[in-house]
């Protein structure tokens, strides 16, 4: 035991129960409380994520009117970099101003996948895919915590909708869970150790998430080592003591009911026991103390290195979405005019809306930055195109239209108002507002160099998008997104975003879209595995955008995939190593994505998934290799009937490309079924083909079949013979009861088959 934890120990033991309870929950909105007597100081525990969100006083929740702090690009804009360097650079400025504003713990970050793109959180949340969406949470969680401050890894699990988000329960089956929903959060606990993880409202096959004993004691801290506090979501608990015993550690906020004095009761009714309250104590405990030792009274954070942080991080992350005959970057030298369209290059869309929601310290319009940049010898013109709603004005249109026919390009600023994207309702539609499409659709039909610059959250319908010469996807970019925009038109930074989510035609093509948002409080995963790109791809169904896609205003090519075993072992790990050129003409960034596909599984798998990708930066001419490193994990799926991870032997390949549907080098490779975990569970219901998988249960049932008639048309038969279960063999008169039993009895008990 260490002395932090000698320590613990010993202020546990000079505790009352009722300075224990107390530390199980909030003081108020954002602290925690301590115990004085004891010296143990509160500590501050702030919104997060991208930017923090510190209200005056910690009474109010001050939605709108925190202190000024840096808005940094969303979670689903930032997840576009695919840069971890980057993210954890984030995380890193935002430790600091976490330091300067005096709070302990930052409340992010997000790693919910992208279900529906409808969903109103998924600007917080990074990805549709757990590779992604796990290692950007790392790389926020590292940055962050490297100064000392705690993170909340939220919301564990299944908070992939607003819609009923406090009562829904969520029907998910086991494998789905552990290979989708829980991944990320999986990747993020074992290699960053977040200090807390923040459990979500709604239920999860019935449980509600803050009680839930699975997810919480068995999975989170058991299986995966968990070390920090469990907090709920503000006003997640639903019943305290249930909470409690289910592993949750730290109830917030605080409220004025008599709780300490309710679960003090139960504790002496015996009806809870005191070892529960002393575990989450302890974990609080902990917590506090870290927390004191990472208070910097009159630390200042550099607010303008901040802002410059802010735009590179949301100019690394604009995907240019299309680019024909090369409008862009924009050629400044051949150009007399420009027409600047769109409220949003004045007002731009930045953030998302609910308890996110930062009051930046300044805030760059594209308007500002495009007059900056583009100077006197540019003439420019500006035209709303359409009202604050964005509805449909047709005095705005005209006079946008009017204004696009007189200049050399127009530059269209559209996207999402901000009523469409917010937590705690989601969006019932994909369509931007009529007056954005429809400016979109007018302005192109008399501007043929007309480049879409988007602002949103999410995936959204373009029913335009034949008509601009190239489009700009933005996202919310922080509080320098203006910069940003300027930095890609104008060619200063080469465009290297990909998307983290699919962009699909019509909402009707989305995975979930037969099952959402659910019925009677429940809400049904029926697609299963099949979420984002693992969906479209299986079903042939081509995207607008595929999951992983961006341009660049260079080319690269991909050459000699190696990797260095053609067979694979449990336990082993697998190099595969690649040679990426830049083949154009300017400096550029790429993003390698590895993909994973079973050929030969049993099991019902998608024909490919993410597994690892780099983001490299290569001079014009210039190539580089690049290794990525798989482990067995990456091979298998976890197997419902067993509970357990499995590694099924058999054919794979390894997919390498600039995006999901465009996987230009392939490699095949053998995997050795893993023989400690495929011992399977063998029943009456067993069909007989499962024995003869496997040798040694083979020779049992080859021996209980000896001298039987009719014996080899079930061990060497056809389908229809040896997919019959083995306790069917009873009342065919081919076996008897004990043989079966004793067949079954054997084989479950073999260690290794
Ligand atoms: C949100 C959390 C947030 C908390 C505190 C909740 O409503 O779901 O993400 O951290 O409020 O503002």
């Amino acid at each position: 035991m260490g002395t932090i934890e000698t320590n613990i120990q010993e202020l546990i033991s000079k505790m009352t129960l009722e300075e224990k309870i107390a530390l199980t929950i909030g003081k108020d909105f954002w602290s925690t409380n301590g115990v004085e007597r004891l010296g143990i100081a509160p500590i501050a525990v702030n919104d997060g994520p991208h930017g923090v969100r510190k209200p005056a006083a910690s009474s109010e929740i001050g939605i709108g009117s925190s202190i000024a702090a840096t808005c940094f690009p969303t979670a689903n804009t930032l997840a576009c970099s695919w840069d971890t360097a980057l993210v954890e650079e984030v995380g890193e400025a935002l430790g600091e101003e976490c330091l300067a504003l005096d709070v302990q713990v930052l409340l992010g970050p997000g790693v919910n996948i992208k279900r529906t793109p409808l969903g109103g959180r998924c600007f917080e949340y990074y990805a549709e895919d757990p590779v992604l969406a796990g290692e950007m949470g790392c790389a926020y969680v590292n940055g962050v915590q490297s100064k000392g401050i705690g993170t909340s890894l939220k919301h564990y699990a299944c908070n992939n909708q607003e819609f009923e988000r406090m009562s829904i329960s969520v029907e998910v089956d086991q494998r789905t869970l552990r290979e989708i929903y829980l991944p990320a959060f999986e990747r993020v606990v074992r290699k960053a150790q977040p200090w807390t993880v923040m459990c979500s409202y709604n239920k999860v096959n019935g449980v509600y998430a803050s009680e839930h004993t699975q997810l919480l004691h068995d999975i989170l801290k058991q299986e995966w080592g968990f070390e920090g506090v469990i907090v709920s979501d503000w006003g997640a608990v639903n019943e305290k003591e249930k909470a409690l015993e289910a592993g949750l550690d730290l109830q917030m906020p605080g409220y004025s009911g008599n709780h300490t004095a309710i679960i003090a009761r139960l504790v002496r009714d015996g009806q809870l026991p005191e070892a529960v309250i002393d575990e989450a104590a302890t974990r609080v405990l902990h917590l506090l103390l870290r927390g004191k030792e990472s208070r910097r009274p009159g630390f200042v954070f550099d607010q303008e290195a901040h802002h410059l942080l802010a735009r590179k991080a949301a100019t690394e992350s604009i995907v240019l979405l299309k680019n024909t005959d090369h409008v862009l970057p924009l050629q400044v030298e051949q150009l007399r005019s420009v027409a600047l369209i769109g409220r949003f290059a004045k007002h731009p869309r930045y953030q998302g809306a609910g308890s996110s929601q930062v009051v930046p310290t300044r805030l760059d319009t594209s308007y500002d930055e495009l007059q900056h940049w583009l100077g006197d010898n540019i003439h420019t013109t500006y035209a709303d195109g359409y009202d604050e709603e964005g509805s449909l004005d047709e005095a705005l249109l005209h006079e946008a239209v009017e204004q696009a026919k007189a200049a050399d390009v127009a530059l269209i600023f559209a996207g999402l108002p901000g009523a469409y994207e917010s937590e705690g309702y989601d969006r019932i539609h994909l369509f931007m507002p009529e007056g954005h499409n429809r400016l979109i659709t007018e302005v192109c039909q008399v501007q043929p160099n007309t480049i879409v610059i988007l602002h949103n959250g999410g995936a959204i319908a373009m029913p335009w998008i034949e008509g601009p010469k190239a489009i700009l996807e933005a996202g919310l970019g922080g509080q320098a997104v203006g910069g940003a925009i300027v930095d890609i038109l104008s060619g200063k930074v080469n465009p290297s975003g990909k998307l983290a989510e699919t962009f699909p035609v019509r909402l009707q093509d989305t995975p979930s879209y037969l099952n959402y948002p659910g019925e009677s409080n429940k809400v049904y995963y029926g697609e299963r595995l099949f979420v984002g790109y693992r969906y479209y791809n299986k079903k042939e169904i081509k995207p607008l955008f595929p999951f992983g896609y961006g341009l660049s205003y260079t080319t690269f090519e991909y050459t000699r995939l190696q990797i260095n075993k053609t067979e694979f072992n449990t336990g082993e790990t697998l190099d595969v190593t690649v040679t990426v050129r830049n083949s154009g003409t300017r400096a550029g960034k790429e993003v390698i994505q590895l993909y994973v596909r079973s050929l030969t599984s049993t099991f019902i798998r998608p024909n490919k998934e993410l597994k690892a990708f780099v983001k490299i930066t290569l001079e014009p001419g210039e190539s580089k290799d690049v290794c990525m490193t798989l482990e067995e994990r990456d091979f298998m799926i976890f197997d419902d009937e067993r509970q357990i991870w499995y590694l099924e032997g058999g054919e794979f390949e390894i997919l390498i490309g600039p995006s999901s549907e465009t996987l230009v080098l392939s490699e095949s490779l053998i995997v050795k079924e893993d023989p400690r975990s495929m011992a399977p569970l063998f029943d009456r219901m067993s069909p007989i083909k499962q024995f003869l998988k496997y040798p040694k249960a083979r020779e049992l049932v080859t021996n209980a079949f000896a001298g039987m008639p009719r014996a080899a048309l079930f061990l060497d038969g056809d389908e229809m013979f040896t997919s019959m279960p083995i306790g069917k063999m009873v009342v065919l008169g081919i076996l008897t009861d004990e043989k079966v039993d004793t067949l079954i009895e054997q084989a479950n008990r073999m260690s290794s088959i």
